[in-house]
């Protein structure tokens, strides 16, 4: 059976990588010069600067990415954080546990967690969030700029309850050795050494539905039995010629890249930064010292519009957090519009399936209920189990 695949980001590769495993023909069109979308890097200046993700996913190895890329023969070493987190707030830090926050918010908490699992209410994270400690506000307000790009009133109490059972469940963060390029690059390996093809620099222009769905390049086409795209259902439905009419939002955010000549955070997991714009920072150079020249320190920041003051602040907190280091910017890279940091919101989602059986839209555009690429890997596996 051949399946073409729109886009060769971390969607298309790892659906590309899984059903070419199971015997599938597969053929992936990327209209960049590079495969790996938001999830590789380029190297610039000696760093491994990346074209979106902070170099690290959500669960680890333990979590879906990691689980699914074991079960595709991908060989990428994932390094657990350790410490998973530490919290940055009011000047001081403190390891991430429990002791952070009172006891009443822990309480405040596993209620709303009853009262939404009983369906009895739902309710907005910012409202639920006014009846917290200031800190634990700030806290959450951190981890969901960190870990979704968006602000507590973009998200239901709701679209929490599976994000939290699967951080129980798989753990805090890790990072991939080689950075998220070893991921997608190990994933293009994996297609090529099961005779599928990438083709890179081709652009697809248009995508006829029918029994034998067609993809449109430049001057020539190509049928196949079925198709995944990678690029979202508003750009989907535009190669096809539909309106996007009320399509979900994308989440927009900026990503510092700075070097150091010694480290800050210290360690492989993330330092969440608490009451400012900026949500925190990793280190992965602490994970794999071949991501940078130096020490490479990436810091995020959610933004609401994607304006030049959110940016200008960004950047007034960073020099206040990094008073008294040496330390130069690299790199300052927006994400909004078709190079978002979400191609929908998180907790959006409107799922794989488009009205035609036999196309279907994976990656960040069409997740399954998690953080980031664990949730990208959820939608793969749930749209292969389908097709095959
Ligand atoms: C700043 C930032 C930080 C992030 N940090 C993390 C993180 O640390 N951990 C994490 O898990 N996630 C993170 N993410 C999210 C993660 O990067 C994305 O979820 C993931 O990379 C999405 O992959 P994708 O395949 O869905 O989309 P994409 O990577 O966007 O892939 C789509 C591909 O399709 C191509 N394409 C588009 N149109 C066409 C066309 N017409 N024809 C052919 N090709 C086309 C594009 O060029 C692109 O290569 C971050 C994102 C950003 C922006």
């Amino acid at each position: 059976m051949k399946v073409g695949i729109i886009g060769a980001g971390l969607g298309g590769l790892l659906s590309g990588a899984y059903l070419s495993e199971k015997g599938f023909d597969v053929e992936i069109f990327e209209k960049l010069p590079f495969a790996g979308g938001r999830f590789t890097s380029i190297n610039y200046r000696g760093y491994e600067v990346s074209t979106g993700a902070l170099h690290m996913i959500p669960h680890g190895r333990r979590g879906p990415l990691g689980k699914l890329l074991r079960e595709i023969g991908c060989r990428v070493e994932i390094v657990d954080s350790k410490p998973e987190g530490e919290i940055f707030w009011d000047g001081e830090r403190e390891p991430l546990s429990r002791k952070c926050f009172p006891w009443k918010d822990y309480a405040k908490f596993n209620m709303e967690l009853i009262l939404t699992k009983l369906k009895l209410r739902s309710k907005n994270l910012e409202n639920f969030g006014e009846k917290l400690d200031r800190k634990t506000y700030f806290f959450m307000k951190s981890f969901l700029g960190w870990s979704f790009s968006i602000f507590p009133e973009h998200m239901n109490f709701k679209k929490v309850v599976p994000v939290y059972h699967n951080l129980a469940k798989y753990r805090g963060p890790g990072i991939p050795v080689g950075g998220c390029r070893a991921v997608t690059d190990g994933l293009v390996e994996v297609i090529q050494s099961n005779d599928g093809c990438v083709f890179l620099r081709k652009e697809v222009k248009a995508l006829k539905p029918g029994k034998n769905p067609e993809l449109v390049f430049n001057g020539d086409s190509r049928k196949f039995d079925i198709i995944l795209s990678d690029i979202g259902h508003r750009l989907t439905g535009k190669l096809i010629g539909e309106d996007a009419v009320n399509h979900p939002p994308e989440s927009r955010g900026v990503k510092y890249t700075i070097s150091l000549d010694e480290p800050f955070v210290g360690h492989t997991g993330v330092l969440f930064v608490l009451g400012k714009s900026i949500a925190g920072m990793n280190e992965v150079t602490n994970a794999d010292e071949n991501l940078g020249r130096k020490h490479m320190l990436q810091i995020h920041q959610p933004l609401r519009e994607g304006s030049r003051e959110e940016i200008l602040q960004g950047l007034r907190e960073i020099k206040e957090i990094l008073k008294g280091c040496s330390y130069e910017i690299i790199a300052v890279q927006s994400y909004r519009g078709d190079w978002p940091v979400n191609r929908i919101m998180a907790g959006m989602d409107i799922g794989n399936r488009t009205k035609y059986d036999n196309i279907y839209v994976v990656g960040d555009g069409a997740k399954g209920d998690d953080i980031e690429v664990d949730g990208v890997a959820i939608g793969v596996k749930r749209v292969v189990e389908e097709i095959v």
